[in-house]
């Protein structure tokens, strides 16, 4: 989506509401397509005495399944995204600004990095999920397992080791 902001630069005092879908259900992240349903996208970009800013809240649900155990988790994220508009840079610092190509923005792309970038590390059902054992392979979430597991005191571990030699 692509959006022409000349007159906004030009004309201080313009504001350009944004409400709008995405689809992204064909994005792939690694093999996964998490965003099973449509993303909203609301917010503004506002000319206010010639600083550009955009404002804008993107909604969305993350469905993959989750790093440790592997059940199918649907988690809903609401974020927040600022970014002061140039459309061109004249010795400023390019952190702070988004530069524009002319004066269009591509929306959807911009809010996809901007999610991309704040998606947390790990995509969890549960922030203790146990995960799975890494032995039998069975979901800790739900059932126990019998394996021996090797968190033993390294200490208790020696002195086991020399009673089991006698
Ligand atoms: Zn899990
Ligand atoms: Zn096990």
């Amino acid at each position: 989506m692509l959006l022409e902001l000349k007159q906004l630069f030009q004309i201080e005092g313009t504001r350009l509401e944004i409400n709008t879908d995405f689809d992204w259900s064909d994005k792939d992240l690694g093999g996964i397509c998490p965003f099973t349903s449509p993303v909203k996208v609301r917010g503004e970009i506002f000319n206010r005495t010639g600083l550009v800013t955009l404002t804008m809240t993107v909604d969305f649900v993350y469905s993959a399944p989750c790093d440790r155990c592997g059940t199918q988790t649907e988690l809903g994220y609401s974020m927040k995204f600022d970014h002061l508009l140039v459309s061109a840079l004249e010795g400023e610092d390019e952190g702070e600004y988004l530069v524009l190509d002319g004066y269009s923005l591509d929306l959807d792309e911009l809010a996809f990095s901007d999610v991309l970038l704040n998606l947390p590390a790990k995509h969890l059902c549960n922030e203790n999920c146990k995960g799975l054992c890494p032995q039998c392979g069975v979901n800790l979430n739900v059932s126990q397992c019998s394996c021996k597991t090797d968190d033993v005191d390294p200490r208790l571990a020696v002195l086991k080791k020399l009673l089991e030699e006698d």
